[in-house]
């Protein structure tokens, strides 16, 4: 006789069915397999997914669950602790296993090895696989044995471990668990918004799920990878591969991106280049899963006694992108109706929080976790204590951002700021980034009134870098590790 006892593959950050070893290893035993996601509304803390992530959440499972659904095993739903209601269908379904791929947040990491334990003391077997990174954090050590704070050095650490693994492809047929299984219906989460629906500018930009994400992955290798080298710090040419709200959610994994890239584009220059940026999530990863304190705590000790501003206005300037600095402005609005901001302006506009408003690194953090379609604990984090030059590999923190230069620089056509800034785009390109020093009859030609129509500077750009200065000299020296 048959052993129907199924095996649980538990979908967290993996959303796919290729390239999922926790699917394939539960397809390959032969035993019918039973896939469950679990909306676990504790485990997060104040990390749970914010406004936008939840929004790219509903449309992703609503794409795993039709590819499960075809290859012959519905996506089982279910909403609450993660511990308690894998426990339950274990029991409900009689399963022999639970299989997952692993999460790296500091509360994955503690509720797992939890569950992992209950689930094994109750007889059920446990596996869990890597399907998130292009190695494991753990498997990457300085000499000394230590994780690396610096990049150069990681990549290099990761080069010398060779290629990373081979995805595993898509099963074509999965044999379902018997029975009715109770199942939540994915529209009553209220994953995406409804009063007010925000969400149509996201629509139009994004196409969540598995499928998406190898079409943008393909789209990009066309068209976007031999200018990426030169033109990835333009936001106008629009040049970089958008993955990342992809990948944080696993609509596709790093090794799919890094094998792919290589396949259709050999090893170019420019595929070093764009892989290179790849492993700075893996970088992100590694410091964070070694210091799991990072989303709060800077890496740095002596940063903790930093003299941040707690000027409520000017942060609501900021967010809703009304700091009187185009390029910083535009970015802002550009997270806020796309759900995503282009790199170079994201370093620019969160440089502004922390150095010309002097607010806090994880004032930025927060807004971010909520605007952002590819917020991600362990690369908003890094990346934050970056800018705010108390993480790894940091920008120094006397190196201010200029956020005219940039923009003259980044932007040079204006194309970028006349997109999310309309109200200055009549402005000529030698006034667009510092409207405030065009004079008034070229100001009136534009239909612009400073101060009504856009707003005057929140802050004089030199004097606010004199102050972030004598704010950073004002740190003790030598506490840190
Ligand atoms: C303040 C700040 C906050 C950020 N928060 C996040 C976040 O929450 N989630 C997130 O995924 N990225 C974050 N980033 C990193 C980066 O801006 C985005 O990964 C990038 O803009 C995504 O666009 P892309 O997919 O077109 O990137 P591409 O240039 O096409 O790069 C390919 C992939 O490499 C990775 N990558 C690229 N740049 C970086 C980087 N600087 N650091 C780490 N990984 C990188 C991403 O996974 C990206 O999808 C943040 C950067 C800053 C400065």
């Amino acid at each position: 006789m048959t052993d129907t006892k199924p095996i649980i593959v538990w979908f967290r950050q993996d959303l796919r069915v290729a390239d999922n070893p926790a699917l394939a290893a539960a397809v390959a035993s032969g035993h019918p397999v039973l896939p469950v996601y679990i909306l676990d509304a504790e485990a997060p803390g104040d990390w749970k997914p914010g406004a936008a992530a939840r929004w790219w959440l509903h449309h992703s499972l609503a794409a795993l669950a039709d590819a499960l659904e075809k290859r012959g095993a519905p996506l089982v739903l279910r909403q609450g602790s993660a511990g308690e209601l894998l426990s339950r269908v274990v029991e409900e379904t009689g399963a022999r296993a639970v299989y997952w791929n692993r999460c790296y947040e500091p509360y994955a990491i503690q509720r797992d090895t939890e569950i992992k334990q209950s689930l094994r003391e109750a007889g059920c077997e446990v596996k869990s696989f890597n399907a998130s990174l292009l190695f494991e954090p753990w498997t990457i050590e300085t000499k000394q044995g230590g994780f690396y704070k610096v990049y150069t050095r990681f990549w290099h650490a990761c080069r010398d471990k060779g290629d990373p693994e081979v995805p595993v492809p898509a099963p074509d047929r999965i044999i379902a668990a018997d029975g009715d299984i109770a199942s939540d219906a994915l529209d009553d989460w209220g994953l995406r918004p409804s009063q007010p629906d925000w969400a149509g500018g996201l629509c139009d930009r994004w196409t969540p799920g598995e499928e998406g994400a190898m079409a943008r992955l393909r789209q990009f290798l066309e068209d976007g990878l031999d200018a990426y080298k030169d033109r990835r710090d333009f936001p106008a040419d629009a040049v970089t591969s958008n993955l990342s709200p992809f990948l944080h959610i696993g609509d596709i994994g790093p090794r799919q991106v890094w094998h792919e890239t290589v396949k259709t584009a050999g090893w170019s220059a420019a595929t070093e280049k764009f892989l290179k940026e790849v492993v700075w999530r893996e970088f992100a990863y590694h410091v964070s899963y070694h210091l799991p304190n990072l989303p709060e705590e800077p890496m740095y000790a002596r940063f903790k006694a930093f003299p941040w501003s707690d000027d409520d206005a000017m942060l609501k300037c900021w967010q809703q992108g009304m700091t009187g600095y185009p390029m910083v402005d535009a970015g802002m609005r550009e997270l806020w109706q796309t759900g995503h901001m282009h790199n170079r302006v994201r370093m620019v506009s969160a440089s502004f929080l922390v150095k010309h408003l002097l607010l806090p690194w994880q004032a930025g953090e927060a807004w971010f976790w909520d605007t952002l379609v590819d917020a991600d604990l362990a690369v908003n984090a890094f990346s934050w204590q970056w800018v705010a030059g108390c993480g790894a590999d940091a920008a120094p923190y006397f190196r201010i951002f200029n956020p005219i230069m940039q923009g003259s620089k980044f932007d040079p056509d204006g194309y970028y700021v006349r997109t999310y800034v309309p109200e200055i785009a009549k402005l000529p390109n030698k006034y667009l980034f510092a409207p405030w020093e065009a004079p008034d009859d070229v100001l009136k030609e534009a239909g612009i009134e400073l101060g009504k129509t856009y707003p005057k500077p929140v802050v004089d750009h030199k004097k606010a870098r004199e102050r972030a200065l004598d704010a950073f000299k004002s740190l003790p020296d030598n506490v840190d590790a």
